[in-house]
């Protein structure tokens, strides 16, 4: 960040009284500019034993397969989120979701919500973000052509619990080395 959001004018990096980070702070109205990570929401659509992926449009990673996912809109809750980027990025409509995995990236300032849930019907299609979008038993899911590391150790965790007959919310945090 070079310049103030609220006035214009040049930010200076200092740690502000009382806290113990460096910070941009605004020289002329002592705006105070905090970088916070952002929240990624997705969704693993499920129909019967299939679940739904999205080979990606667009960059970064353009061409691999994800679940639908996407950053939070201000004014949305983060169920929300996830039910708007499923039906974004593969026109599918998802009922009922669940919180199935919490996964963090401090390294990038990033934390995944991803949530399970049955599509309300078998419809899907190919949205905006994507080049193609289709349904894939577990055993199909192709492992190396997977465009996150965060995706591919969700869906693992995924598979495990369906091979283990239960589900859990796993909490977890990926080092810089897998992602
Ligand atoms: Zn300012």
């Amino acid at each position: 960040m070079n310049y103030c959001s609220v006035c214009a004018t040049p930010v200076t990096k200092k740690i502000p009284a009382g806290d113990n980070r460096l910070r941009f702070v605004c020289d002329s109205c002592q705006t105070i500019h905090y970088h916070n990570p952002k929240i990624v929401a997705g969704c693993i659509p499920e129909w019967g034993d299939q679940i739904l992926l999205c080979r990606r449009a667009i960059e970064p990673k353009s061409g691999l397969w994800t679940f639908p996912a996407g950053f939070m809109e201000i004014g949305e809750s983060t169920e929300q989120a996830a039910v708007r980027e499923t039906f974004e990025e593969a026109q599918a409509q998802v009922e009922r979701i669940c919180l199935f995995a919490v996964l963090s990236l401090p390294h990038i300032g990033q934390a995944y919500l991803v949530f399970r849930g049955p599509m309300h019907s078998p419809d899907f299609g190919i949205g905006e973000e994507s080049l193609e979008v289709r349904l894939f038993s577990l055993a199909e899911i192709p492992w190396d052509q997977i465009a996150f590391p965060v995706v591919k150790d969700a869906l693992r965790r995924y598979v495990d619990d369906v091979t283990r007959g239960e589900f859990q919310v796993h909490v977890a945090s990926l080092s810089d080395r897998l992602t």
